[in-house]
């Protein structure tokens, strides 16, 4: 039987401080965090070494009183709680009263530090536990902590410690964190001398993020500002067309301390379903406050996961405030050419010009491609892979006018105004894909496929109804046994939806009517696809309403590559123009571009 020993102080202390005193980022994330309970308003960070050999934390707090200098060195020493009721009421983000107890038995600690009320400061040196310095001292008003050699005393430790690149990028990303989160603070960031950081201290979000994200991403970001059931959600979020390939840019502070939280990044997420693009993250900076009673932060000290004693209120509350900042923030994306193609200096005279570029340049009649092309493919009668035949309800003369109002009666037109109409000039297409109109001091460019998708997927998921075709012939359409099962159980789903489906047994099934704007699709390859978004058992029952609205959608749009009339491409471009809600595809591509005159005077050099 092995015996039982109580372990000695000092090893407690060790153990103890494994739990807090994990990697210099750990410790320089305590050291930061006391300074900002301290009522710092500047605080400066040094580290060299990745943090390993030195790391220094200055800052303009209230100090520690001479006498008090010690205990802040003993565990369970604070100064911010004292009793069991205060657990409840944590505003600070320090409380245990482990860290610099837990710092200083595994490195080597030098302190300054004054409070205004004295009239000289302290000098204090603590290396592994054992003090070695208590002196008076005449230092500035607020406190220095120098951490020296950490895990000096503890080799074991020190060996799991990585490079020194990748401890100082860890320090740094947490400073990054705790800079975004108290934007009325002035940070500055020192590493092995050279200053990586510094932000303003100006209070002003954009501004911190500016320095500590860079330019491209502050640029695109919507202020979210929201409060439902006493839950504030205030913040950034990115636009949906700067989402990210990663979630790194997801930062979420809970009244001021960074956390995470499964629930806000769900409601995030959800909130640009439909906008982001698959495969893509919403950047976000949110800043929650709620009462401090509803919120467990006692939590593992190093971990940072949250639990909410009510999740759904903090989801209910996230949720609409990142759909209202989308709806009130987001702009079409513009299109700025980075290095403009001629400056000033590179300009050429007629004369030159003629010399240098004309002898060399075959000049070409190159096919118009903004030509006007009238021929449409003959839509309102056509042929399935399977033989069926296909008839349209409506009976077009074959002129392209009417064909237009056709499109337009697909694109539905409500809301546009008639001086919306006049307002708009159609210069084109380019490529057969890009529709390009002018409006006011803007030139756009519309994807007219993704452009139309998302007209048809909002019309139907408005429950605007596109209409029913019945075959003249109903189509029998045989598929794989998995096809077949997940459609044959989805039978209803789909007959409530302007389908008219019928379960033919062994593989196969009928179809009489299908959504009109899907004549002419292939109906196998149609099936198919929608068997495939509709299979899995977890699937939940809007999930895959909103899948066949895709599919519907999807295939029913005009395809890039296809002939379109200027009539057409000018009532996508108002459709387009005049609805906000039509900003990017049901797969989150962008609908448009804008291009704006002054961008392009830039360009040419008209503008400087
Ligand atoms: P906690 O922050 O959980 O209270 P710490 O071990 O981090 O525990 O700090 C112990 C005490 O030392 C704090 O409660 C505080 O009173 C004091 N202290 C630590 N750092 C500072 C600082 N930068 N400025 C003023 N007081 C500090
Ligand atoms: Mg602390």
């Amino acid at each position: 039987m092995p015996k039982i020993n109580v372990l000695p102080k000092e090893i407690s202390e060790l153990i103890a401080a494994g739990e807090v005193v994990e990697r210099p980022s750990s410790v320089i994330k305590e050291l930061i965090e006391n300074s900002i309970d301290a009522g710092a308003k500047t605080i400066t960070v040094e580290i060299r070494n990745g943090g390993i050999t030195y790391m220094r934390v200055t800052d303009d707090g209230c100090g520690i009183a001479n006498s008090e200098v010690p205990l802040a060195f003993l565990r369970h020493a604070t100064s911010k709680i004292s009793s069991e009721k205060d657990l409840d009421f944590i505003s600070t983000l320090g409380f245990r009263g482990e860290a610099l107890a837990a710092v200083s038995s595994v490195a080597k600690v030098e302190m300054f530090t004054k409070t205004k009320a004295e009239n000289f400061g302290t000098h204090y040196i603590i290396e592994g536990s054992c003090e070695v310095l208590y002196d008076e001292d005449g230092c500035s008003d607020g406190t220095t902590i120098i951490i020296r050699d950490l895990f000096f005393n503890t080799p074991a430790r020190m060996k799991f410690l990585k490079k020194d690149t990748y401890e100082g990028n860890s320090v740094a990303a947490i400073v990054d964190r705790i800079a975004i989160s108290h934007p009325e603070i002035s940070f500055k960031f020192i590493r092995d001398n050279k200053t990586t950081l510094t932000t303003a201290g100006d209070g002003n979000l954009k501004n911190t993020v500016y320095s500590v994200m860079g330019r491209e991403f502050a640029n695109a970001l919507i202020s979210v500002d929201y409060e439902l059931n006493g839950v504030k959600v205030n913040g950034l979020t990115c636009k949906p067309i700067s989402c990210k390939p990663s979630r790194n840019y997801q930062l979420t502070f809970l009244n001021g301390r960074f956390v995470r939280s499964g629930t806000v990044m769900a409601a995030v997420e959800q909130a640009y379903k439909n906008s982001a693009m698959v495969g893509k993250y919403p950047g976000f900076v949110l800043n929650l406050t709620i009462p401090f009673d509803t919120v467990d932060v006692n939590v593992h000290p190093a971990k940072t996961e949250v639990r909410f004693s009510d999740e759904r209120r903090i989801f209910e509350a996230v949720y609409p405030a990142i759909k209202n900042a989308l709806s009130l923030g987001d702009t079409r994306p513009e299109i700025k050419i980075s290095k403009p193609v001629f400056n000033q200096f590179e300009r050429m005279n007629v004369e030159e010009y003629r010399q240098q570029i004309l002898p060399s340049t075959e000049i070409k009649q190159t096919k118009n491609d903004f030509s006007v092309k009238t021929e449409r493919i003959n839509f309102n009668v056509a042929k399935s892979d399977n033989k069926s035949i296909l008839v349209d309800k409506i009976e077009l003369p074959d002129i392209p006018v009417k064909k237009a109002e056709v499109i337009e009666a697909k694109i539905k037109k409500e809301n546009i105004s008639e001086e919306q109409l006049e307002e708009i000039l159609l210069i084109g297409e380019a490529f057969n894909t890009y529709v390009v109109v002018q409006k006011g001091n803007s030139i756009f460019m519309i994807d007219k496929h993704a452009a139309h998708e998302r007209i048809l997927y909002n019309s139907l998921k408005k429950n605007i109804k596109i209409g029913i075709q019945a075959l003249l012939v109903p189509a029998t359409v045989t598929l794989s046994m998995d096809e077949y099962n997940t459609l044959v159980s989805n039978i209803d789903l789909l007959n409530e939806n302007d389908f008219e489906v019928e379960d033919f047994g062994n593989g196969s099934i009928i179809i009489r009517a299908l959504p009109s704007s899907l004549v002419g699709v292939n109906i196998n390859d149609l099936f198919s696809e929608i068997a495939d978004k509709l299979s899995g058992s977890n699937v939940l029952s809007v999930d895959k309403l909103d899948r066949i609205y895709h599919t519907v959608a999807c295939r029913s749009a005009i395809k890039a590559g296809n002939i379109t009339s200027d009539l057409e491409r000018l009532n996508l471009a108002k459709r387009v123009l005049s609805d906000d809600e039509i900003m990017y595809c049901p797969h989150g591509r962008p609908v448009a571009f804008e291009i704006k005159k002054s961008e392009l005077e830039r360009q040419f050099g008209r503008l400087q």
